[in-house]
């Protein structure tokens, strides 16, 4: 049978990172759930359509024309929608907060819940989202609770957003860091607030997961926990 490993947690927690080790080190497909909300807010943003109107945005995310290539390992992954490559944008945190609210649309979940249960095949999977281990995967074989203090997924997700090269030049300096960080925070503490007071699929632990804090370990002492949990 097909093995699934879970992780769920609020942003910047280190979830993909983790996940992307994970699938490497056990030759495990990979789904990033959140591309997919990102997408549909992307997609919806395009054709213009209406943030308030649930029902077109349903019919943006069953319609979602994607396509993800992993290439060559540390290389991450390439992502396509509706036949065209999709740059940095994906990353920042507009459209992850549009994510968000796309996200707290019932139908919208509704839609892309098959899509995402396609992503099991032989011999595992990592998951990676909010309610992977709740809704999605009910029946995962380890699922991980993965979360940090806020400065800290702050920190991480500035770092990331760096390394993506999504931060101008202003926000990398001096000032431009601290300012960016704080506002990093505020954009988090208002994103993890919405996915964990929505009526659908709230943020919030499957009650037979494991809850890791990461603040004080690094992302391989971590990946090395959730081998033991597994092979245990
Ligand atoms: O993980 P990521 O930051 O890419 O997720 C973007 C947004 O998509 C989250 O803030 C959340 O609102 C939504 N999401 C979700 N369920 C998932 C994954 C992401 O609601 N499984």
């Amino acid at each position: 049978p097909t093995v699934i490993i879970t992780v769920d947690g609020p942003g910047g927690a280190g979830k993909g990172t983790l996940c992307q080790l994970l699938a490497a080190e056990l030759n495990f497909a990979l789904l990033d759930s959140g591309a997919l909300y990102r997408l549909t807010a992307l997609a919806a943003d395009k054709q213009a359509v209406d943030f308030d109107n649930a029902q077109a945005l349903a019919t943006v995310a069953a319609e979602l024309d994607v396509r993800f290539d992993a290439g060559e390992p540390g290389q991450g992954v390439t992502t396509w929608l509706q036949g065209e490559q999709v740059g940095a944008e994906l990353r920042t945190e507009k459209t992850g907060a549009q994510a968000s609210v796309v996200a707290a649309v019932p139908a919208v979940r509704e839609a892309l819940l098959q899509r995402q249960r396609d992503f099991a095949q032989s011999p595992g999977l990592v998951a990676d989202g909010r309610d992977m281990g709740t809704v999605v995967f009910p029946a995962a074989t380890v699922k991980i609770f993965l979360t940090a203090g806020a400065k800290e997924r702050a920190m991480r997700r500035y770092l990331q957003l760096k390394d993506k090269g999504v931060l101008s030049e202003k926000q990398l300096q001096g000032d431009g860091q601290s300012g960016t960080l704080a506002r990093l925070l505020e954009e988090i503490n208002l994103r993890d607030e919405r996915d964990t007071n929505r009526k659908t699929s709230p943020l919030k632990p499957a009650e037979d997961a494991q809850v890791i804090d990461s603040t004080e370990m690094s992302i391989e002492e971590v990946k090395d926990q959730v081998l033991q949990l597994l092979a245990a």
